[in-house]
């Protein structure tokens, strides 16, 4: 381990045991496209952390000295996607290597130093740094060096980058102290760094959960002065960050930070609101549950599809609201999609599901219904619909250890194996008339695609 400059740390290829194995070949042939151009080049990021404690790398992303359009000019494969940040995306067969040039937490920085502006000066720089009036950045396209491109980063343990001239990591922040120790810290003061971005206080919590790390005591701190704010992020943003944080294998420690840290009433007060009442003298305890089944599914490496994953966390709240619109005489079906758009009504400001994510959890509850019917009209076109597997996961999952449900069950799952026509069976008929006619089948879109 030695000094670099402006107090850096610089551990070497034999002092650290991240091997280039263990790297997407995507990525470093990447790293020497850009070396081989006289450019620097460095992974970055979550990947160096995840790599220095032993996990595999979600995604590799590489930061350089060339500007978007350069890098451009050197990929065939390559597209400039962004306008928060411009990052150029190279494409490979099976994967993405996203590119970013080296960026600045401030537009008015101070000169960089010699080293720094041999890797700079031959690029142009942009005074591209927008904030609103609360510090909010909103839009960061200002090119810095590559201590600053560190400096601007989130948290300490995500700054370290590694270097492909040498394979030496290089830590600007004490990232590597903290990674040893199991700490999430921001780089900078904790209270800026969340009012410039407020989705940095949810990665917060999704790195300690899914990290098993622990949040340090004054970013915790300046985490729950700042949790309200959290509706100032954008709402598809905040969509996009819930959806990971809940699909991150940690569901259920997520969720626990959140309550513990006030995010989560701050992103759901209607529905945080309902949970902490009863309901006919019971807690509502089904949110935990399918926050514990959903878990277990994605640590088994397993799918659950954003509709499938709203249903269970939120089915059972849905539920509620269906039978209030039904004591109020309304049909079933017209009282399903009137609690659905009342929930997407509610979340929608803060946290923005699209309406096809909304309009297929919707489906996903009205369709249980359909699943009591046996055959029903038409099964094999019911069977056939994107959505099957999810409604059948849904039902098996929040009542499927009711007798007569298991049955039905295993009869769709019977008829699905086959997919072919189907003949009533006497135990489990409940309606009238098997298959009648048959359509041509359009394909739907998937709209979890
Ligand atoms: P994951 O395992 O979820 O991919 P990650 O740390 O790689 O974790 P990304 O969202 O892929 O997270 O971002 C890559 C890197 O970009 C981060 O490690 C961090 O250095 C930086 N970064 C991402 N989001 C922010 C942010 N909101 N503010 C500052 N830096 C960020
Ligand atoms: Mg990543």
């Amino acid at each position: 381990m030695k000094k670099g400059k402006s107090g850096s740390i610089i551990i070497a290829r034999q002092e650290h045991g991240v091997s280039r194995k263990l790297m997407s070949p995507n990525a470093l042939r990447t790293l020497y496209r850009l070396k081989d151009n006289g450019y620097v080049g460095y992974l970055v990021g979550g990947c160096v952390r995840d790599l220095l404690l032993g996990r595999e790398p979600k995604d590799f992303d590489v930061v350089t000295n060339a500007t978007p359009g350069e890098v451009k000019r050197m990929f065939r494969n390559c597209r400039l996607v962004g306008r928060r940040f411009r990052l150029a995306h190279i494409h490979y067969q099976d994967e993405i290597i996203e590119v970013a040039t080296f960026r600045s937490q401030v537009s008015n920085e101070p000169d960089p130093g010699q080293e720094e502006a041999n890797e700079t000066d031959h690029r142009q720089r942009h005074p591209r740094m927008l904030k609103d009036d609360d510090g909010m950045i909103l839009r960061d396209n200002v090119y810095g060096t590559r201590e600053e491109d560190a400096l601007r980063r989130d948290f300490t343990v995500n700054s370290l980058s590694y270097n492909i001239v040498d394979f030496s990591i290089i830590d600007y922040t004490g990232g590597l102290a903290d990674l040893n120790a199991g700490i999430i810290r921001t780089i900078g003061d904790p209270a800026v760094r969340f009012q410039e971005d407020p989705v940095r206080m949810l990665r917060a919590v999704r790195f300690a959960a899914q990290l098993a790390f622990t949040i340090e005591e004054n970013t915790r701190k300046a985490l729950v002065v700042a949790a309200d704010t959290i509706v100032r992020a954008s709402p598809s943003r905040l969509y996009e960050e819930m959806l990971k944080l809940f699909l991150s294998g940690e569901g259920a420690k997520c969720y626990e930070l959140l309550r513990q840290t006030g995010l989560f009433a701050a992103l759901f007060p209607d529905f945080s609101h309902w949970l902490d009442a009863e309901s006919e003298g019971f807690p509502h305890t089904r949110f935990g549950e399918m926050l514990h089944y959903v878990d277990s599914r994605v640590q088994q490496g397993e799918k659950v599809s954003p509709p499938l994953l709203l249903a269970l966390l939120f089915g059972e709240y849905i539920d509620e609201k269906t039978a209030q619109f039904r004591r109020q005489g309304a049909p079933w079906q017209q009282s399903v999609n009137a609690a659905a758009a009342e929930f997407m009504g509610e979340t929608c400001p803060i946290i923005m599901i699209t309406n096809r994510v909304g309009l297929a959890l919707r489906d996903i509850i009205s369709q249980q219904m359909r699943l009591k019917k046996i055959p029903g009209r038409r099964p094999e076109s019911f069977i056939a619909r994107h959505d099957f597997n999810d409604i059948i996961e849904y039902c098996r999952i929040t009542c499927g250890d009711k007798k007569d449900v298991v049955k039905q069950l295993d009869w769709w799952a019977a008829q699905a194996r086959q997919q072919v026509p189907v003949s009533l069976s006497p135990e489990l008929s409940e309606g009238t008339g098997g298959p009648k006619r048959r359509r041509k089948r359009r394909r739907r879109r998937n709209p979890n695609e």
